[in-house]
């Protein structure tokens, strides 16, 4: 068995050295848990902020252990009742091959429904976490125009479409280059992308959108919020999903310097995490499974082989190296 655990804690942009790779022996599950192989890791940004030491809205990883998160396997032992050899599993324990769980502690899935590794983005808590942003943190309402940031992320790229499927006015995104731009605009069915290497966000986005904005979907903060507020328009709404562009900062980053504008537009602002959000499962279920089965909400899968190069693709996807969901597959064996 192989396990990725976290080396050093990272200041600022995060490198290999800050993880190690071990191999283990493969551990026995003891009466009432089970053994899991994993199939697919997930990769995800707010693990950047799991490597510091201070604490936060998840618990720092720890020097020297395994780099926990979303993983989804397949049952090789099992010990219970409630779960079979074979069954796949998505649980929370991370970057291992193998893992020992509670039955309370892994979801069956349903692998005829979907692709597995569909429930670690679209139909998993990246896909909930564009669903409950957009509508139950920003209000979305029918003919609102709306902005989106990393929209050719995992997030980001369901919340654009998601708004669209709902009868958004216009919707647009920005992304980190020419490919993910001409993605958005011509396969996702973005009304406007833009590269916001190419020039002022701001301008960028006041061109993108001649009437203004009614919500804007924040992956990124900074730049991308202030540029948002400017080109707000009255009452609108701001669903504060991450601010990825600050998460290897190693100074205090400014605030939005024209915050001020709450005022004249009383435009909203609210934080979310989807881990306050699990009662939305079903509507959101309901609502996106069909419209991903019959294609009309696509995504896209950034896969990176085997767990060994589970820090590379961490680091991959900071520097924006995915379109989609990042994942890793890991190896059988
Ligand atoms: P993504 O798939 O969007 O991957 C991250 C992307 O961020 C990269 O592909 C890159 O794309 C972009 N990026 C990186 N650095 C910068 C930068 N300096 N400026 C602008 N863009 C940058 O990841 P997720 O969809 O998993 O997450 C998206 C956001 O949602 C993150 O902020 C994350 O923390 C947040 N999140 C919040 C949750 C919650 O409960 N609130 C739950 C899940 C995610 P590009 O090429 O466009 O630069």
């Amino acid at each position: 068995a192989t396990e990725v655990r976290l080396a050093a804690r990272p200041h600022g942009m995060p490198t290999l050295d800050d993880f190690e790779i071990v191999d283990v022996d493969v551990p026995e599950p003891a009466p009432g848990q089970v053994l899991v192989r994993n199939r697919w890791l997930s990769v995800d940004p707010y693990m950047r902020g799991r490597m510091n030491a201070a604490k936060s809205y998840a618990e720092p990883y720890e020097v020297g252990k395994v780099m926990h998160g979303g993983a989804i396997g397949e049952v090789v032992r099992s010990t219970v009742d409630d779960l079979a050899v074979g069954d796949l599993v998505l649980h929370g324990l991370g970057w291992r091959t193998h893992a020992v769980l509670e039955p309370r502690h892994a979801a069956r899935i349903d692998p005829e429904a979907a692709p597995p590794s569909a429930y670690l983005g679209v139909l998993g808590l990246t896909g909930l976490t564009a669903y409950v942003g957009l509508f139950d943190v920003a209000r979305f309402a029918e003919g609102d125009t709306v902005f989106v940031s990393a929209a050719a992320g995992a997030v980001g790229s369901v919340a654009g479409q998601l708004a669209r499927s709902r009868g958004a006015r216009r919707v647009i995104g920005s992304a980190g280059s020419a490919e993910k731009v001409r993605y958005l605009r011509e396969e996702l069915g973005f009304d406007a992308a833009f590269d916001y290497h190419d020039g002022p966000v701001a301008e960028q986005l006041a061109a993108a959108a001649p009437d203004g904005i009614d919500v804007y979907f924040d992956n990124v903060g900074g730049e991308h919020l202030e540029a948002a507020i400017g080109s707000l328009n009255l009452h609108g709404r701001i669903a504060v999903c991450g601010m990825i562009s600050q998460y290897n900062a190693t100074e205090p980053t400014p605030a939005p310097r024209n915050l001020f504008q709450i005022v004249a537009k009383r435009f909203t602002m609210r934080g979310f995490l989807v881990g306050d959000h699990y009662d939305a499962r079903p509507r959101f279920l309901e609502e996106v499974a069909p419209l991903v089965r019959d294609g009309s909400l696509r995504y896209s899968e950034t896969v990176v082989e085997g767990i060994r190069n589970a820090p590379r693709a961490f680091l991959d996807l900071l520097a924006g190296a995915n379109t989609g969901k990042m994942l890793v597959r890991v190896e059988r064996g």
